[in-house]
Formats: C-alpha cells, structure tokens, sequence
C-alpha cells in the first residue's frame, strides 16, 4: 500500500530530554513518579533497565532516587520529596516549566486563573500543584466550564493541546473578558506536528502512539477535523480491520518511538 510518513512526528524535544535523563539515573535504580511518558512500549523497556515506576511517592524508599515525569510536579510532591531526603531528578519538559512559572506570576498578582486543559491528566495536575488552594483557578475543558463575571483573569494551557480547538474557547474567554491576560502554553512539538497532519494529503492518516497520550489523541482529533479518516495504532496488531484508503499517513505522538513508526510502515508498505 502506499504509504506516506509525515513529518515531523514522533519524539520531541521534551521527551528525548527526559528519557535521556532516565536513562543516566538507571545505575541508581530510579523510582519514577507516574508514566515517565505515556507510552507503554518505554515504560516496558525502562522497567526491564531496573526503574521501578510508583503512583505515589509514599511508595519511594526514603533517601533513595526519584525521577519525575516531563509532564512536571506540584509543590507538595517537592516538599514530600524533600522530607524523604530523596535525590530528584525532574525531567520536567522546560515548556510545562514556563506555563507553571506563568499560573505562579498570575497567583502572585491576584489574577482569577483559566486553565485550559483536560481534567485529571498528570499535567494539569501538576501545573494545579503549583498553586496554593486559596487560589481562584477553574479548568476548562469546554465553552460550558468558563466562569462569568470574574474581575481579573490570566489564561493559561496545557502544552499538548489541539491549537484549533483552544483557539475556539480563548476566543471566547477574550469575548467575556477582553483584557484578560493569555500565554499561548501550547508547544511548538504539538503545533508543528498537529499542522504536518492538517496539511498533508492523505485521505486516512495513522497515528501511533498510546491510548493514555494526550498528543496522540488530539493528532487524531485533527486529522478528523481536516476531513480525513484517522486511527490511533498503539501496535501493528491495531491495523487489522481499517478501512485504509491510500497514501496512508503515518505519524506519531510525541512520546512514540520510532522503532514502532517503522514497524507499522513495514507492515503497510509490504500489503498489497
Ligand atoms: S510535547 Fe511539548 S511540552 Fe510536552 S514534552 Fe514534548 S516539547 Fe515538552
């Protein structure tokens, strides 16, 4: 079948960092605090390595050594890991840095916080983490969550957002409240791969990548908005039975090896 790879796609700079920051930990058998990405293939090969990946850092040995996850930490993980006398190391993508330095500025000035982002995913819980709990922040997922009739508001993003979709509700943050203050959080990795998928081709675009990745996911949300068929492929074994109309598209979210790119292009390029 003919068969397209877009580019870019796969790792980003975020992820290779961390990874990388992984694998130099590994000779202090490292506890991992959450999926380090999400990615199912990575978090199989690292535990092989002898990292042991935990949910809660009530379950990391005191003194021992933690990495945390590019999607980034909240402050009372910090102070938690500081009283275990844990040695840190935080590969928290420098993007999610600077959309947590943006929400702490806004708390300092007494802004009410608008945090687009989808709820319960590791990052916004983090970039939440970062604030105290007197602080006036709401998460907006959709039109329907933003608040009215706020005096003073400050927008901020998760980094792995559909650029089309956000722009849809700070448009309309920006009809209530014109002079509210906003930071476009999203990363150019997202929006870079995002707009290769709006602009290419294919009548069906693949992504691989895994079921938990929020870049994953909103890859396929805009393959389908730019009027192509789209599928999330975690495995080759996710190709039996689509409906592939060619050139296939291949991309991958951000946390998604390569090594898994390949395989599924083999598969297709050797289908007749
Ligand atoms: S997707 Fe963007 S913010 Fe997330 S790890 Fe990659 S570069 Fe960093």
């Amino acid at each position: 079948m003919k068969t397209i790879l877009i580019e870019p796609r796969g790792f980003c700079f975020g992820v290779r960092r961390a990874l990388a920051l992984l694998e130099k930990a590994l000779p202090q058998k490292p506890y991992v605090l959450h999926e380090i990405v999400h990615n199912k293939v990575i978090i199989d090969f690292f535990k092989e390595k002898g990292a042991c990946f935990v949910e809660d850092l009530s379950e990391v040995p005191d003194g021992s050594t933690v990495v945390f996850s590019a999607h980034g930490v909240g402050k009372e993980i910090e102070s938690l890991a500081a009283q275990k006398k844990l040695r840190v190391i935080d590969t928290t993508c420098p993007f999610v840095k600077k959309v947590h330095a943006h929400v702490e500025q806004l708390e300092k000035e007494d802004y009410h916080i608008l945090l687009i982002g989808k709820k319960g995913h590791a990052e916004v819980i983090g970039t939440l983490g970062r604030l105290s709990s007197e602080t006036s922040v709401f998460v907006i997922e959709k039109k329907e969550d933003i608040p009215q009739k706020l005096d003073k508001v400050g927008v901020a993003m998760q980094t792995t957002l559909s650029q089309d979709e956000t722009d849809v509700l700070l448009k309309r943050i920006q009809q209530l409240y014109p002079n509210a203050i906003l930071e476009n959080g999203i990363c150019f990795a997202t929006t870079e791969r995002q707009t290769a998928v709006k602009n290419c081709s294919c009548p069906t675009v693949l992504v691989v990548g895994d079921t938990h990745s929020s870049n994953a996911k909103r890859l396929v949300e805009v393959a389908k908005a730019s009027g192509k068929k789209a599928y999330l492929i975690e495995t080759p074994a996710d190709l039996r039975g689509l409906n592939l109309q060619e050139p296939i598209g291949i991309t991958a979210a951000a946390s998604a090896p390569e090594s898994m790119v390949q395989a599924v292009y083999q598969i297709l390029s050797d289908m007749s």
